[in-house]
């Protein structure tokens, strides 16, 4: 049996969310720790590691790898803003990294909000995460909130086209709230009538993902199920549903995605319209 070094290296841990079983753990070898530290909601580490590039981490749980990050922004942000003919107004909650507004403002929207409790997340991301957030915090169409997202949504009525939820896990202490039905009815009335809804959802089988996308498709009337294979994440592929409130996601072309891809002059490392099709083909058994 080949001889692993394991113990020569240092190991960042992915842990478990709360009360998950400990059946698994995923490990990155360490070379350097680029910054520690706690602000008033989690625990924030950034390592450089020796294969996944520079990783991000809240509560001792992987947000994103520098290596595979542009997976897991395009797969959340573009299947809901190409699904709209037109997104001129949209909101991210959460995504303090700056991954998912760098990825909305590939759109010609006019305006893209962030709204990001913990103002900690974005200070470190744009000290220690510059290839995320890239130039998205400056660019003068983004409006940075520092807020909670369930408090901030109350305020709008038929405003944005299109909402993106890029909170942490629906099972983690911070998150929760974010994925139960009296927040996306929330969701649903800040949206225009043609708006679109996007979320992360954790792994394909987690539980709680699930429960959060039963509530989203008794919400909304239109929804489709997104997935793609985000290697930081290894147990399982991740699951990005999109709800619509007008536009029947199951009737988008490919020639229509194709125009309109075309149109915004949008560039992708992963995302494509044949990739937005694709990522919605699930087993037989997966229904
Ligand atoms: N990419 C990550 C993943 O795969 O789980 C999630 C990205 S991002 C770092 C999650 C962000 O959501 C965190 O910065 C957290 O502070 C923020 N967040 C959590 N609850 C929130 C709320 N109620 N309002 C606004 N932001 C929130």
């Amino acid at each position: 049996m080949r001889k692993i070094s394991i113990l020569k290296k240092t190991w960042a841990i992915e842990g478990c969310l709360p009360g998950e079983k400990e059946v698994f753990l995923a490990g990155f070898a360490i070379k350097k720790k680029i910054y520690t530290g706690k602000s008033k909601y989690q625990s924030i580490d950034i390592f450089d590691t020796q294969g996944y590039g520079r990783m991000f981490f809240l509560d001792g749980l992987v947000q994103l790898s520098t290596k595979d990050e542009a997976v897991y922004h395009e797969m959340l942000v573009h299947p809901a803003l190409m699904n709209h003919p037109s997104p001129k107004r949209v909101l991210i909650i959460g995504g303090g990294d700056g991954g998912a507004l760098r990825e909305v403002l590939k759109h010609p929207v006019k305006e893209a909000f962030l709204v990001e409790i913990d103002e900690k997340v974005i200070q470190v991301a744009k000290k220690y995460l510059p290839t995320l957030c890239r130039s998205a915090f400056q660019d003068k169409r983004s409006k940075i909130v520092v807020t909670d997202g369930i408090e901030f949504i109350l305020k709008y009525k038929n405003y944005f086209d299109c909402i993106i939820l890029d909170s942490n896990d629906p099972d983690g202490i911070m998150a929760a709230k974010l994925f139960e039905e009296k927040f996306l009815r929330a969701v649903k009335n800040a949206l225009t009538k043609d708006g679109i809804f996007s979320a992360q959802t954790g792994y394909i089988s987690d539980t709680f993902g699930m429960k959060a996308r039963i509530v989203m498709k008794k919400v909304f009337p239109f929804y489709e199920l997104h997935r793609a294979f985000v290697g930081s994440f290894p147990r399982d592929e991740h699951s990005f549903p999109v709800a619509s409130l007008k536009v029947n996601l199951k009737n988008i072309t490919k020639t229509v995605l194709e125009k309109r891809y075309k149109q915004r002059k949008i560039s992708t490392l992963y995302y494509s319209p044949a990739m937005h099709l694709a990522s919605s083909v699930f087993p037989p058994s997966f229904k």
